[in-house]
């Protein structure tokens, strides 16, 4: 017998309606005499409203509290899910992650797991139950409740699926599948039926929302297929794995875009060692993460510009923390919030020269401006307006001929 885990996001299980339907889709899998181990995300919504509450209370709300706050929007929808499979003839219940327990370690709002106790889902798996567990939540070792970071319920899923050593690992979706770029925001978009780990670890990490990167770099590791499909249609979806079987020569498999991200320019700043250091030290401090960076090279030898980009609910923190750094001088701040990151990402780039040349000519000819650029080895991201964005995502998907 076969076990898989079915995880279901936030618009899968969003409504009484899609619960229901949820649960036969549960059922199909036991009627083909599947073990089956079911995961699932809040109704949607329902996180980002208790964000919104904690702000209310307080603009520094506890972060013990806000993860005991907003773990439980898991708990209304995982116990719907086993009130329902019983409704309908199945054994089932719900637990919450405290009750296996699923252990993580690291901050609270983005902890990371470390353990799952499986003993009492395998006896409960093993007399026919079927069990439906919350994701992105954990208990720390002061029996703290945390959270693992939002859209967190995807590497539950993953991390279940190592401990239970299942043979199939299904996230369900509201797309079906993951696709060469967002197909809401641009709709000649087309799903890739197989990734590697690497390229939707840099796709999600560059902006793709549909798999969280945590949950890639988990599965990654510990060598976990994942399919990715829809839960409102059944077709087939994209496979997320390390097997080179059938692939596919597209050079760039997909295109990712931010939609928060701001750029700081602090022009006038000396150019001697320890600048940038002493510019990043009060931010890293304070958790704020820095992405693409540049320097322009000095023209005279004594002041520089340099530009980094941050997400953009940090600006107004990472601007304070600027002005009160003692420690620097410089001639003007200046901020932009509307600048999107478009990464094209595939392993094809390796072996294939000109990538680089052929992504900056697409985008001069829509005549479209490059602020900041950074590479690796398997993608090319540039920073751009962001009221380009769409434009470049087309022509980008037409130049690499992904249309
Ligand atoms: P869930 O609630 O099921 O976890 P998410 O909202 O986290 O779903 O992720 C699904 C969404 O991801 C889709 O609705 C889609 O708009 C977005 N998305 C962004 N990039 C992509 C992509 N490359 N392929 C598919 N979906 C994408
Ligand atoms: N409910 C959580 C969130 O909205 C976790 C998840 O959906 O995966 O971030
Ligand atoms: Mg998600």
């Amino acid at each position: 017998m076969k076990t898989v885990v079915l995880k279901f996001g936030g618009t899968s299980v969003g409504s009484i309606d899609r619960i229901k339907k949820v649960c036969k889709i549960i059922a199909s899998y036991k009627k083909k005499k599947y073990k089956v181990v079911v995961i699932s995300s809040a109704m949607s919504g329902v996180t980002n409203e208790l964000v919104n509450k904690s702000k209310a209370i307080s603009n520094n709300f506890d972060l013990a509290e806000y993860d005991s706050l907003l773990s439980t929007g898991e708990q209304v929808s995982c116990a719907l899910i086993a009130g329902r499979l019983k409704h309908i003839g199945f054994k089932s219940r719900s637990w919450l992650s405290w009750q296996l327990p699923i252990t993580t370690e690291g901050n609270h709002s983005g902890a990371r797991i470390n353990k799952i106790n499986i003993r009492e889902l395998n006896k409960y798996i093993k007399n026919g139950g079927t069990p439906v567990v919350t994701g992105f939540q954990g208990i720390n070792k002061n029996y703290r409740i945390t959270t693992i970071g939002r859209s967190g319920s995807d590497a539950t899923a993953i991390m279940v699926a190592k401990y239970i050593k299942a043979e199939e690992c299904i996230i369900f979706t509201d797309v079906e599948g993951v696709y060469t770029t967002d197909p809401r925001q641009y709709k000649k978009a087309k799903k890739i039926k197989k990734i590697f780990y690497d390229e939707m670890l840099e796709m999600a990490s560059l902006g793709s929302k549909v798999m969280q990167p945590t949950s890639i770099q988990d599965a990654k590791l510990n060598k976990i297929d994942i399919n990715v499909k829809s839960s409102f249609v059944s077709k087939s979806g994209t496979l997320i794995t390390n097997s080179k079987k059938s692939f596919s020569d597209q050079i760039i498999t997909g295109i990712s875009s931010t939609k928060n991200d701001a750029k700081i320019t602090i022009v006038g700043v000396k150019d001697r060692p320890g600048v940038a250091a002493s510019i990043f030290k009060p931010l890293s401090k304070n958790l704020i993460n820095v992405d693409m960076v540049v320097q322009n090279i000095s023209q005279n030898g004594k002041n520089t510009d340099l530009t980094f980009t941050i997400k953009s609910e940090d600006l107004k923190k990472t601007e304070r923390l600027i002005r009160e750094n003692k420690s620097i001088s410089y001639k003007k701040l200046s901020f932009d919030r509307n600048v999107s990151k478009v990464s094209i990402i595939g392993v094809g780039m390796i072996t294939t020269p000109g990538i680089t040349y052929r992504m900056f000519q697409a985008l001069a000819l829509k005549k479209i401006n490059i602020l900041v650029i950074s590479t690796s080895e398997i993608k090319i991201s540039v920073l751009i307006s962001a009221k380009h964005a769409k434009k470049a995502i087309a022509s980008l998907h037409k130049e690499f001929k992904l249309d």
